[in-house]
């Protein structure tokens, strides 16, 4: 089955106590078992399991191609929910551009742990290679990554991990099942911040870890999950089941309209670099047209004008919201390096747009008007 059917189809099974076709949303927190604690139903307490939740890792897994998926309170959760699975005295290496929240949990909660957290270009696979020198237990990717979109070889970083012994993780928040498919490549899981195109419309938090196999790493995260309790609202995994009922089609207008703007700033003469992977010119595209089936609708733009003229183009827009986050319906733009806290890693020119679903025209008359103000 081919993925635009898989998103409509996969966990969508029509009630079968009522022939509903829309998923019902099973709130219960506890469920009804026989005196002896016998399970009726497979259920018992929501923190463990529950019939929404179901539905939403079965999503998932299908659409990931993967053996199983865990959801997550959110993106962070997922993360921390699997780095804890790690046994102190270990390694592991981070993308140096990876999500700031990644780098926070490595700098400060990583070491109480044990765990060394080491970065690394993922876009330059020799000095991964060389970074895998000394005993490794996982090696993190993001592609495209934020907010630069640089592009990693995900099957190469896999192939380089697994020959260490270590698992190969990749955070595919930005391209999506829809774009790429990281377990296919190689990697043993994939990690979502469902909170962005999956929910698609800015309403709801979400993570989730997808295992290419139902293994001892899936079972770690799963049993840890149950027990620290960082589990999805079931009203939180139907919206994001419904989110993927039209990822597909979101997903190719996004990348279709992110393709009409960073044409548009290549050409801009106030646009000094702009990043998006699917411009011939970007350091990354030849390997995201080989692992990827369009190229996103995450772009950052750098200004000629430094941070000044970022802010004041940022402060001039009407169409996109001055906002965090990325993934729904609606634009957004962002200028990270404000964003980031006080030891910033992004560019103080740089601003980072989440490109939505209005039309292109409107989209880059919005720009026109802030940049040739
Ligand atoms: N990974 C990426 C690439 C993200 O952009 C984010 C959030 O912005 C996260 C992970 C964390 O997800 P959440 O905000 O759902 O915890």
């Amino acid at each position: 089955m081919r993925l635009e059917t898989l998103a409509v189809h996969a966990g969508a099974e029509a009630d079968a106590e009522t022939g509903a076709v829309a998923p019902p949303i099973h709130l219960s927190t506890t469920f009804r078992h026989g005196p002896a604690a016998e399970r009726i139903a497979g259920y018992e307490y929501q923190r463990e399991g529950n019939p929404t939740q179901d539905r939403l890792e079965a999503a998932l897994a299908a659409l990931e191609g993967g053996a199983a998926a865990l959801a997550y309170a959110s993106g962070m959760a997922a993360i921390a929910g699997l780095l804890e699975t790690l046994p102190s005295g270990t390694r592991v290496l981070l993308p140096d551009d990876c999500y700031s929240g990644l780098r926070h949990l490595a700098a400060e909660f990583l070491p109480q742990r044990g765990v060394q957290a080491q970065f690394v270009d993922m876009a330059d696979t020799a000095a991964v290679e060389a970074a895998c020198a000394q005993p490794l237990a996982l090696l993190w990717m993001e592609t495209p990554s934020n907010p630069l979109m640089k592009v990693c070889d995900i099957a190469a970083l896999a192939r380089i991990a697994q020959a260490h012994g270590a698992i190969a993780v990749c955070d595919n928040t930005f391209a999506t099942p829809v774009l790429q498919q990281p377990l296919a490549l190689g990697a043993d899981v994939v990690m979502h911040s469902t909170t962005k195109y999956i929910g698609g419309h800015s309403d709801v938090l979400g993570g989730a870890l997808v295992f290419a196999r139902r293994d001892a790493v899936f079972e770690a995260a799963m049993h840890r999950r149950h027990i620290t309790g960082a589990v999805l609202s079931p009203f939180s995994a139907w919206l994001l089941l419904r989110g993927f009922r039209s990822l597909a089609a979101r997903m190719a207008m996004h990348c279709a309209n992110a393709r009409r703007l960073a044409e548009f700033f290549d050409a801009h003469p106030a646009v000094a670099a702009v990043n998006w992977p699917g411009l011939a010119s970007h350091q990354g595209h030849v390997l995201a047209s080989t692992q990827m089936r369009d190229y996103g609708a995450m772009l950052s733009i750098r200004l000629r004008g430094g941070r000044e003229a970022a802010l004041a183009a940022a402060s001039r827009l009407r169409l996109f919201t001055n906002a965090t986050s990325l993934g729904g319906c609606e634009s957004l733009v962002e200028h990270r390096a404000s964003v980031e806290g006080a030891s910033p890693v992004s560019p103080q020119d740089l601003l980072r747009l989440s490109v939505g679903l209005e039309h292109a025209d409107d989209l880059i008359a919005d720009w026109a008007q802030a940049l040739d103000a």
